[in-house]
């Protein structure tokens, strides 16, 4: 069944189509869609439901809704920006007003007293009750109103300058093609008799144009069984082409690092055993160096799970074989206390650790780039500027990406490339993150990576109490963190960012520590913001790791990874407005030596029901995978991975919090037929991905 061959809308321009030139042609590039058979799969967003009126009676604010009435008044408001306001009444016996705030004087001409409106838009709370700010609207004479519609109206994902008529119609126009040439089954019949889902003529057909007979209510849940194909269908090519980036890396050189006998001299030094989770996701990279072939795997532990102490360990076997490690952390906070550590563990070992960054004198940095260079220098620490610059590594073996989430699919890839060594060998890459990625959502945006889970955190670690209070008791907060450092103890007070301006976002911080000071003068404040220098922000780090302060005031600069272990409470004010996940990095901070800790999360009342709901979660759990799935639940995805990260992510019709219980039924059939029909995966890919991005060359 070769799928890709006879199919002439896969070929067809668009600007064979009527009514498409040049110019709309290329608007509609902008949208991904090149040929007739995109137009297809260009899926609606969303229904409108104009097949049932509601009466006014019954609207609730917030609710998109077809309605029906009398026009009872029409007038134009006084007011600087006039506006045209067209007063109907229904069956109902309520009342409902239009607002207009463009129109045309021919258009307030139209509406006469008697007649009849039909009206489709959102329904707001106005001045004078419930009102439609720019409905679509038709008008009719009483006694004569045409018949509803029998179809649900699809709404298509737009751009600028094309808007909805125009896609709808070319759309019409691919589907009576469709007809004529209709597409070759891609999917398997016994995949499809399996899940039971219709063949893909037949689906395309129903998103488009629902007919009466489907079931309207299904299709408004994206639960009617030839949408499940269609996002099965798409799934499944994601699926598909993250299995292909694998084996194209698997099918690369990489250099091969044995087993080391210094690594264990640094097990044997350490002050502790490594638990067992550590040990197994230790074993597997063990394994993945010693192969041939590019590890690309990504270990998840959790905040405090001890991620470092492995990182130290591969970079270890890797040096012990002669080669360069490059550790990339996201910040310079991050890579200077990398750096510490590195130093402490592999110097005695007679392993030499550089650094690299933006604030080293021109003579420091030359002599550390000639290090690197001449692979003096076998363990180079830094931010993404390690590959920016004019870093020359000589024999690059593994890079270390420490906290992931910063770091998106494209940035991975590229990074990929520029580090690739002469004899046409790959480094090894390992991955580390600290925000728990719930299953299904790493089978999507990290399927391409082996994953390695540190499930265990090390042992004597008390939970974190965690308390929700309003932002009426920060004084009373305040006090008991003064009485608190009094008593020895170290804080972190987060002020997260409010405005979108790291001006305002440094300022809350400072008047805060300006608070602090002026109310307990021998209380020892610190402060630290995104807008210090790079010396400040490392003397201030290094103050409060030596206990020369008590409080660390900070905006979420402090977010990743930093490690002051006698630190044992954190305030993080508007908590409301972070996202769990981050508020678990944060709380993240504290918890990591062996006094009981605590956090209170401070909330700006009134909080709304989910609100509540988040924060209640927060209190209750200290397990970053729980946490993680009820922020997908919450927030969705584009949250947990960060925006940047999204960015290869964007399906047609698939969303990954809506379809989750698909990703794995998708990833399972993808590693069948990756076997078994191989010519499947071309033809997926033409018609999901196409020429919009090309993973297969990535
Ligand atoms: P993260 O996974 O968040 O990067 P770190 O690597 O910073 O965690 O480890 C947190 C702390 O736990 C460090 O002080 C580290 O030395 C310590 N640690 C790591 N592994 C263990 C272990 N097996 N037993 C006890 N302490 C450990
Ligand atoms: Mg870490």
């Amino acid at each position: 069944m070769p799928a890709t061959d006879n199919q002439p809308l896969a070929q067809q321009k668009l600007t064979s189509l009527k009514g498409v030139g040049d110019k709309l042609a290329e608007k509609l590039n902008r949208l991904g869609l090149f040929v007739v058979q995109d137009l297809l799969f260009h899926l609606p967003l969303r229904y409108q439901d104009k097949t049932k009126l509601t009466p006014i009676a019954n609207l609730f604010i917030g609710q998109e809704a077809l309605i029906e009435g009398e026009i009872i008044s029409h007038h134009m408001t006084q007011s600087r920006n006039s506006s045209l306001i067209v007063k109907l009444v229904d069956e109902s016996s309520q009342t409902l007003s239009c607002r207009f705030f463009h129109f045309h004087y021919r258009q307030a001409q139209q509406f006469k007293r008697g007649q009849i409106l039909r009206g489709y838009g959102e329904v707001r709370s106005g001045p004078s009750g419930l009102e439609m700010v720019h409905p679509a609207y038709q008008l009719f004479p009483r006694d004569n109103t045409p018949p509803l519609e029998q179809t649900l109206t699809p709404v298509y994902p737009v751009t600028e300058g094309l808007g909805q008529p125009t896609l709808l119609k070319l759309i019409q126009q691919a589907l009576t093609l469709l007809k004529q040439y209709p597409l070759a089954e891609a999917l398997p019949p016994h995949l499809l008799d399996e899940l039971q889902l219709p063949p893909i003529n037949e689906s395309l057909l129903q998103l488009h144009q629902p007919q009466p007979e489907d079931d309207l209510f299904l299709i408004k849940q994206f639960q009617h069984p030839a949408q499940k194909r269609l996002i099965l269908e798409e799934l499944l090519t994601s699926q598909l082409s993250l299995q292909l980036l694998r084996q194209s890396e698997k099918q690369r050189q990489a250099p091969i690092f044995p087993p080391s006998q210094i690594a264990n001299q640094l097990l044997a030094s350490l002050p502790f055993e490594l638990t067992g989770a550590q040990q197994r996701v230790l074993d597997e990279i063990r394994q993945d160096v010693n192969q041939p072939h590019p590890m690309q795997r990504l270990v998840q532990g959790d905040v405090g799970s001890g991620k470092t102490v492995i990182a130290a360990l591969a970079a270890i076997q890797a040096a012990d074989a002669g080669y360069q490690v490059a550790i990339m952390a996201p910040t310079e906070i991050l890579a200077e206390q990398h750096r510490n550590h590195f130093q402490e563990w592999l110097e005695p070992l007679g392993i030499p650790v550089a650094w690299l960054n933006g604030r080293m004198k021109a003579a420091e940095k030359r002599f550390m780039l000639a290090q690197i260079e001449s692979n003096e220098a076998k363990v180079i620490i830094g931010t993404h500027a390690l590959f920016q610059e004019s870093v020359t590594f000589n024999r690059l073996g593994l890079v270390i990406i420490d906290e992931q989430h910063r770091f998106g699919v494209h940035q991975r890839l590229a990074l990929h490339d520029k580090s690739q060594l002469d004899d046409d060998t790959h480094p090894h890459q390992l991955i580390m993150t600290a925000t728990p990625i719930p299953r299904t959502l790493a089978m999507t945006a990290y399927g391409d990576l082996d994953l390695s889970i540190i499930d265990e955190l090390p042992p004597g670690r008390q939970p974190i109490d965690t308390a929700v209070l309003n932002n009426q008791k920060r004084f009373e907060v305040m006090e008991h963190l003064y009485a608190q450092c009094k008593a020895g103890v170290q804080a972190y007070w987060v002020c997260p960012l409010i405005e979108e301006s790291e001006l305002l976002h440094a300022q809350a911080a400072e008047v805060t520590a300006q608070q602090f000071k002026d109310h307990w003068p021998d209380l020892r404040v610190g402060l630290i913001h995104g807008r210090l220098k790079g010396d400040e922000k490392a003397e201030m780090m290094a103050a409060f790791q030596n206990h020369e302060l008590d409080l660390l005031v900070a905006t979420t600069v402090i977010e990743v990874g930093v490690n002051v272990p006698n630190a044992s409470l954190m305030i993080i004010e508007n908590a409301e407005r972070l996202g769990l996940a981050q508020l678990h990095q944060l709380r993240g901070r504290v918890g990591r030596g062996h006094k009981k800790s605590h956090c209170v999360l401070l909330y700006q009342a009134p909080l709304g029901e989910t609100g509540k709901a988040r924060l209640n979660i927060m209190r209750d759990t200290n397990d970053g995978f729980r946490i993680a799935e009820e922020d997908l639940k919450l927030r969705g995805p584009g949250e947990i991975l960060g925006t940047r990260q999204t960015g290869g992510l964007q399906f047609r019709i698939a969303d990954l919090k809506r379809d989750q219980e698909w990703i794995p039924v998708a990833k399972h059939w993808a590693e069948t037929l990756a076997v078994s029909d191989p010519d499947i995966v071309d033809a997926l890919h033409t018609r999901w991905i196409g020429e919009r991005m090309d993973y297969k060359h990535a």
